[in-house]
């Protein structure tokens, strides 16, 4: 028998609308304080997001009086395992939307967003040679260090610059068979909503993300390691056999995917440095900040 401390980690989000979502959201800190869930929830009025660990017969219990609440009792949970302390903290907040997008019109994904796309059809569509565009609906550098084979990726660097991009660079694929992904489904149920309401006709989005289709298919459908927004950084989605680095080093432009952030403290920007460069450029991004010592106390105005 193998004792382990690992932890069960918990992915999950729904829309739904909560009423005074506010109030909810200080009754489920002190659930999860009075549980020992670690780890860090949104709640919106449009509904709650939530990525917490702990160890499994707690996250169990969880999963359980989250179902109990009709709310949420068709919550899909995605679990994975992670070291014990994957997550320091308990953070339950509330905020206007689960995903800022400050969009004019009313968007409801339960009415407005794209429809699901399983893991299952997306790989037979890989397969086979039916004419498809898949979309990327994540930041860049989310996107630099992994995304899908063939996928449309876009510069953008917060999700609100969304719509103002559909209409820059993606209008041409208004008529075709439209794809969406992010990491676990989260911000596709708005960015296709985005979509139809830009008048594209076609439009579906990949149910779990890529964290889903990873578990199910490590192929080499997925090309790179996937962004997470822990302190792990970044995971692998693949198989081993089927890896490969898709990202250069800033510096010397040798494949090279781990991030690390610039040691100019007021800089703090996440660079792909490899270790020679590292060493050869103290960690920073530029040579100004490379001559910066760590932890420059920021300048305040
Ligand atoms: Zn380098
Ligand atoms: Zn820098």
């Amino acid at each position: 028998m193998t004792e382990t401390n690992d932890w069960q980690i918990l992915l999950y989000y729904k829309y739904a609308y909560i009423e005074n979502a506010a109030q909810f959201a200080y009754n489920h800190l002190k659930l999860c304080k009075k549980l020992g869930i670690k780890g860090r929830i949104l709640v919106a009025d449009e509904g709650i997001n939530g990525t917490i660990g702990g160890p499994k017969e707690i996250t169990e219990i969880y999963m359980q009086l989250m179902h109990a609440d009709p709310l949420f009792e068709d919550m899909e949970f995605k679990t994975s395992t992670g070291p014990a302390d994957t997550f320091k903290k308990i953070f339950v907040r509330y905020r206007k939307e689960l995903v800022t997008l400050e969009y004019p019109e009313m968007i409801d994904p339960n009415v407005h967003g794209g429809k699901y796309i399983e893991p299952t059809q997306l790989k037979d569509l890989y397969d086979s040679n039916e004419d498809f565009v898949i979309i990327d609906m994540r930041n860049d550098y989310e996107a630099q260090i992994g995304k899908f084979k063939n996928a449309v990726t876009l510069p953008m660097q917060n999700f609100k610059e969304l719509p103002e991009l559909v209409d820059e660079q993606l209008m041409k694929f208004k008529d075709k068979k439209v794809i969406t992904y992010c990491t676990g489904g989260i911000r596709c149920e708005k960015a296709s909503s985005v979509l139809k309401k830009k008048g594209f006709a076609n439009v579906y989005q990949l149910h779990g993300g890529v964290h889903v289709f990873g578990q199910e298919y490590p192929d080499n459908y997925w090309e790179g390691k996937l962004y997470v927004f822990d302190e792990r950084v970044t995971i692998p989605i693949n198989t081993p056999e089927n890896r490969k680095i898709i990202a250069k080093c800033l510096h010397c432009g040798i494949a090279w995917d781990d991030y690390i952030n610039c040691i100019n403290a007021e800089c703090n920007k996440q660079i792909i440095v490899c270790p020679d460069c590292r060493i050869k450029w103290n960690d920073g991004c530029s040579d100004d900040c490379s001559k910066k010592p760590r932890n420059a106390a920021p300048v305040s105005a």
